[in-house]
Protein backbone atom coordinates (compact mmCIF):
# COMPACT_ATOMS: atom_id res chain seq x y z
CA UNK A 1 0.00 0.00 0.00
CA UNK A 2 1.34 3.34 -0.93
CA UNK A 3 0.59 4.59 2.51
CA UNK A 4 3.10 2.56 3.85
CA UNK A 5 5.54 2.55 1.72
CA UNK A 6 5.95 6.22 1.96
CA UNK A 7 9.57 7.20 3.22
CA UNK A 8 9.70 9.05 6.27
CA UNK A 9 10.25 12.29 6.86
CA UNK A 10 14.08 13.51 6.48
CA UNK A 11 15.12 14.71 9.79
CA UNK A 12 15.38 18.40 9.87
CA UNK A 13 18.92 19.61 9.12
CA UNK A 14 20.20 22.57 11.04
CA UNK A 15 19.30 25.81 9.17
CA UNK A 16 16.31 24.00 7.22
CA UNK A 17 13.63 26.26 6.19
CA UNK A 18 11.42 25.78 9.50
CA UNK A 19 14.74 27.20 11.76
CA UNK A 20 15.18 29.85 9.38
CA UNK A 21 11.34 30.89 10.08
CA UNK A 22 12.34 30.99 13.69
CA UNK A 23 15.36 32.63 13.68
CA UNK A 24 13.53 35.31 11.49
CA UNK A 25 9.99 35.42 13.21
CA UNK A 26 8.60 35.63 16.47
CA UNK A 27 4.87 34.53 17.59
CA UNK A 28 3.38 36.58 20.27
CA UNK A 29 2.52 34.29 23.07
CA UNK A 30 -0.41 36.60 23.92
CA UNK A 31 -2.00 37.65 20.43
CA UNK A 32 -0.64 35.38 17.86
CA UNK A 33 0.56 37.93 15.93
CA UNK A 34 3.65 36.86 14.05
CA UNK A 35 6.69 40.03 13.94
CA UNK A 36 9.57 39.89 12.39
CA UNK A 37 12.64 39.52 14.75
CA UNK A 38 14.19 42.69 13.48
CA UNK A 39 11.17 44.73 13.67
CA UNK A 40 10.54 43.30 17.41
CA UNK A 41 14.11 45.09 18.23
CA UNK A 42 13.20 48.38 17.00
CA UNK A 43 10.00 48.06 19.11
CA UNK A 44 11.60 47.17 22.09
CA UNK A 45 10.32 43.52 22.41
CA UNK A 46 6.80 45.16 22.88
CA UNK A 47 4.31 43.21 20.37
CA UNK A 48 2.94 46.18 18.42
CA UNK A 49 -0.60 44.68 17.88
CA UNK A 50 -1.03 43.76 21.99
CA UNK A 51 1.68 45.48 23.70
CA UNK A 52 2.90 42.07 25.23
CA UNK A 53 6.14 42.74 26.76
CA UNK A 54 9.22 39.44 25.39
CA UNK A 55 11.12 38.30 27.93
CA UNK A 56 14.24 39.83 27.82
CA UNK A 57 17.51 37.91 28.10
CA UNK A 58 20.70 39.22 30.06
CA UNK A 59 22.05 41.51 27.31
CA UNK A 60 19.29 43.38 26.34
CA UNK A 61 18.52 43.60 30.13
CA UNK A 62 21.97 45.42 30.51
CA UNK A 63 20.96 47.92 27.50
CA UNK A 64 17.19 48.75 28.82
CA UNK A 65 18.88 49.40 32.27
CA UNK A 66 22.68 50.62 32.70
CA UNK A 67 24.74 53.13 30.24
CA UNK A 68 26.51 51.05 27.39
CA UNK A 69 29.69 49.03 28.20
CA UNK A 70 29.09 50.77 32.24
CA UNK A 71 28.45 47.05 33.73
CA UNK A 72 31.03 45.38 35.27
CA UNK A 73 30.74 41.96 36.29
CA UNK A 74 31.76 41.25 40.37
CA UNK A 75 31.08 36.96 41.84
CA UNK A 76 31.06 35.55 38.43
CA UNK A 77 32.01 32.31 39.70
CA UNK A 78 29.72 31.83 42.62
CA UNK A 79 27.75 28.43 41.02
CA UNK A 80 25.08 26.52 42.81
CA UNK A 81 25.84 23.73 44.65
CA UNK A 82 23.57 20.81 45.23
CA UNK A 83 23.27 20.30 49.03
CA UNK A 84 20.52 17.60 49.06
CA UNK A 85 21.84 15.58 46.07
CA UNK A 86 18.72 16.05 44.70
CA UNK A 87 16.95 13.84 42.26
CA UNK A 88 13.71 14.29 40.39
CA UNK A 89 12.99 13.25 36.60
CA UNK A 90 16.58 14.62 36.13
CA UNK A 91 19.49 14.88 39.32
CA UNK A 92 19.32 18.95 40.18
CA UNK A 93 23.51 18.63 39.33
CA UNK A 94 22.66 17.62 35.20
CA UNK A 95 19.96 20.79 35.78
CA UNK A 96 22.59 22.90 37.01
CA UNK A 97 24.85 21.80 34.01
CA UNK A 98 22.10 22.26 31.26
CA UNK A 99 21.58 25.73 32.57
CA UNK A 100 25.19 26.47 32.73
CA UNK A 101 25.47 25.52 29.03
CA UNK A 102 22.67 27.26 27.74
CA UNK A 103 23.13 30.48 29.47
CA UNK A 104 27.01 30.85 29.58
CA UNK A 105 26.67 32.07 33.26
CA UNK A 106 27.33 29.93 36.43
CA UNK A 107 24.09 30.79 38.14
CA UNK A 108 20.36 32.94 37.96
CA UNK A 109 21.50 35.75 39.30
CA UNK A 110 24.22 38.81 37.60
CA UNK A 111 25.53 41.40 39.17
CA UNK A 112 28.11 44.07 39.01
CA UNK A 113 28.65 48.06 39.67
CA UNK A 114 27.49 50.04 36.02
CA UNK A 115 26.10 53.23 35.65
CA UNK A 116 22.85 54.89 34.96
CA UNK A 117 22.88 58.24 33.05
CA UNK A 118 26.53 58.66 34.45
CA UNK A 119 25.10 57.50 38.13
CA UNK A 120 27.03 54.45 39.83
CA UNK A 121 24.73 52.20 40.89
CA UNK A 122 24.90 48.68 42.36
CA UNK A 123 22.76 46.85 40.05
CA UNK A 124 21.84 42.74 39.53
CA UNK A 125 19.42 40.97 37.38
CA UNK A 126 17.64 37.54 38.09
CA UNK A 127 17.97 35.51 34.87
CA UNK A 128 14.46 33.41 33.87
CA UNK A 129 16.67 31.70 31.26
CA UNK A 130 18.53 29.81 34.12
CA UNK A 131 16.36 27.56 35.73
CA UNK A 132 13.62 29.75 35.74
CA UNK A 133 15.24 32.85 37.29
CA UNK A 134 14.45 30.76 40.80
CA UNK A 135 16.40 31.51 44.04
CA UNK A 136 18.85 29.29 45.21
CA UNK A 137 21.69 29.23 47.75
CA UNK A 138 24.07 30.79 45.05
CA UNK A 139 22.13 33.48 43.98
CA UNK A 140 21.16 34.33 47.82
CA UNK A 141 24.81 34.65 48.36
CA UNK A 142 25.49 36.26 45.58
CA UNK A 143 22.69 39.32 46.06
CA UNK A 144 23.96 39.36 49.89
CA UNK A 145 27.55 40.23 48.57
CA UNK A 146 26.01 42.64 46.20
CA UNK A 147 24.04 44.06 49.05
CA UNK A 148 27.26 43.96 50.40
CA UNK A 149 29.18 46.23 48.32
CA UNK A 150 26.48 48.31 48.03
CA UNK A 151 27.23 49.33 51.50
CA UNK A 152 31.04 48.94 51.14
CA UNK A 153 30.97 51.83 48.31
CA UNK A 154 27.79 53.44 48.77
CA UNK A 155 26.12 53.26 46.31
CA UNK A 156 21.96 52.78 45.36
CA UNK A 157 21.08 49.13 45.09
CA UNK A 158 18.90 48.41 41.93
CA UNK A 159 17.74 44.60 41.37
CA UNK A 160 15.77 43.43 38.50
CA UNK A 161 13.90 40.31 39.09
CA UNK A 162 12.59 38.02 36.57
CA UNK A 163 11.94 34.45 38.61
CA UNK A 164 9.41 31.87 39.22
CA UNK A 165 10.36 31.84 42.92
CA UNK A 166 12.48 29.57 45.26
CA UNK A 167 13.91 26.84 43.64
CA UNK A 168 12.64 23.11 45.15
CA UNK A 169 15.42 21.63 44.32
CA UNK A 170 17.53 23.55 47.00
CA UNK A 171 14.40 23.05 49.70
CA UNK A 172 15.12 24.54 53.21
CA UNK A 173 18.13 25.85 51.84
CA UNK A 174 16.45 28.14 49.22
CA UNK A 175 13.74 29.01 51.63
CA UNK A 176 16.37 30.68 53.49
CA UNK A 177 17.39 32.85 51.22
CA UNK A 178 14.85 34.64 51.83
CA UNK A 179 15.32 35.52 55.07
CA UNK A 180 19.09 36.33 54.51
CA UNK A 181 18.37 38.86 51.46
CA UNK A 182 16.27 40.40 53.45
CA UNK A 183 18.47 40.46 56.62
CA UNK A 184 20.72 42.18 54.42
CA UNK A 185 18.01 45.01 52.90
CA UNK A 186 17.87 45.79 56.45
CA UNK A 187 21.13 46.36 56.39
CA UNK A 188 21.46 49.00 53.60
CA UNK A 189 18.67 50.35 54.64
CA UNK A 190 20.27 51.42 58.53
CA UNK A 191 22.91 53.01 56.44
CA UNK A 192 20.60 54.94 54.78
CA UNK A 193 21.39 53.51 50.99
CA UNK A 194 18.60 53.24 48.66
CA UNK A 195 16.87 50.43 47.04
CA UNK A 196 14.82 50.30 44.09
CA UNK A 197 12.97 46.82 42.99
CA UNK A 198 12.51 46.05 39.39
CA UNK A 199 9.67 43.86 38.28
CA UNK A 200 9.54 42.17 35.21
CA UNK A 201 7.40 38.96 33.67
CA UNK A 202 7.15 37.17 35.55
CA UNK A 203 8.21 37.58 39.47
CA UNK A 204 6.53 35.10 41.77
CA UNK A 205 7.08 32.89 44.53
CA UNK A 206 9.30 33.15 47.24
CA UNK A 207 11.79 35.99 45.29
CA UNK A 208 8.10 37.90 44.95
CA UNK A 209 7.76 37.18 49.37
CA UNK A 210 11.03 38.38 49.86
CA UNK A 211 13.92 40.79 48.73
CA UNK A 212 11.43 41.59 45.52
CA UNK A 213 8.83 43.40 46.93
CA UNK A 214 10.64 45.22 49.45
CA UNK A 215 12.10 48.13 47.49
CA UNK A 216 12.20 51.53 48.80
CA UNK A 217 10.32 51.76 45.20
CA UNK A 218 8.97 49.06 43.58
CA UNK A 219 8.31 49.31 39.79
CA UNK A 220 6.84 47.15 37.24
CA UNK A 221 6.53 46.66 33.56
CA UNK A 222 3.07 47.23 31.88
CA UNK A 223 1.22 43.73 31.83
CA UNK A 224 3.60 41.60 34.09
CA UNK A 225 2.46 38.72 36.26
CA UNK A 226 3.75 39.48 40.16
CA UNK A 227 2.29 37.11 43.16
CA UNK A 228 3.03 34.38 45.49
CA UNK A 229 1.13 31.74 45.29
CA UNK A 230 -0.57 30.65 41.45
CA UNK A 231 -4.14 32.53 40.82
CA UNK A 232 -5.55 28.69 40.65
CA UNK A 233 -4.31 27.60 43.95
CA UNK A 234 -5.61 30.97 45.67
CA UNK A 235 -9.34 30.24 43.80
CA UNK A 236 -9.29 26.61 44.65
CA UNK A 237 -8.28 27.77 48.71
CA UNK A 238 -10.56 30.55 49.10
CA UNK A 239 -13.44 28.88 46.86
CA UNK A 240 -14.17 32.53 45.11
CA UNK A 241 -13.77 33.85 41.73
CA UNK A 242 -11.12 36.25 41.58
CA UNK A 243 -11.35 39.37 40.33
CA UNK A 244 -9.97 40.40 36.69
CA UNK A 245 -6.08 41.43 36.15
CA UNK A 246 -5.54 39.95 39.44
CA UNK A 247 -1.58 39.65 39.54
CA UNK A 248 -0.98 41.66 37.17
CA UNK A 249 1.20 44.77 37.71
CA UNK A 250 -1.80 47.63 36.92
CA UNK A 251 -3.68 45.26 39.85
CA UNK A 252 -0.76 45.63 41.98
CA UNK A 253 -0.49 49.35 41.43
CA UNK A 254 -4.43 49.84 42.17
CA UNK A 255 -3.64 48.06 45.70
CA UNK A 256 -0.53 50.17 46.18
CA UNK A 257 1.77 46.89 46.00
CA UNK A 258 3.45 48.72 42.95
CA UNK A 259 4.40 52.63 42.86
CA UNK A 260 4.91 53.13 39.09
CA UNK A 261 4.43 50.91 36.43
CA UNK A 262 7.21 51.77 33.51
CA UNK A 263 7.29 51.19 29.73
CA UNK A 264 11.07 49.39 29.09
CA UNK A 265 11.94 52.15 26.93
CA UNK A 266 11.82 54.56 29.98
CA UNK A 267 13.65 52.67 32.56
CA UNK A 268 16.43 54.25 31.91
CA UNK A 269 15.20 57.71 32.45
CA UNK A 270 12.80 56.90 35.31
CA UNK A 271 16.16 55.07 37.44
CA UNK A 272 17.56 58.34 36.97
CA UNK A 273 14.97 60.59 37.93
CA UNK A 274 14.18 58.78 41.08
CA UNK A 275 17.86 58.21 42.18
CA UNK A 276 17.94 61.93 41.72
CA UNK A 277 15.51 62.17 44.56
CA UNK A 278 16.37 59.70 46.76
CA UNK A 279 19.88 61.42 46.68
CA UNK A 280 18.47 65.15 47.79
CA UNK A 281 19.17 66.17 44.33
ZN1 LIG B 1 0.62 40.43 20.82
Amino acid sequence: MGWFSRKNKPNKAKNSPVDIKKEVWSKCPQCGEIIWKKNLIEVDYVCTSCGYHFRLNFAEKLRFFTDENSFSEIFPDISCLDPLDFKDSLPYKKRIQKAISKTSQKSAFICGSALINGISVAIGFLNFEFMGGSLGSAEGEKIARLIEHAIENKLPLIIVSSSGGARMQESIYSLMQMAKTSAMLAQLEKEGLPYISVLLDPTTGGVTASFAMLGDINIAEPNALVGFAGARVIQQTIKQELPEGFQKSEFLMEHGMVDAIVKRKDFKDTLFKILGYVDGN
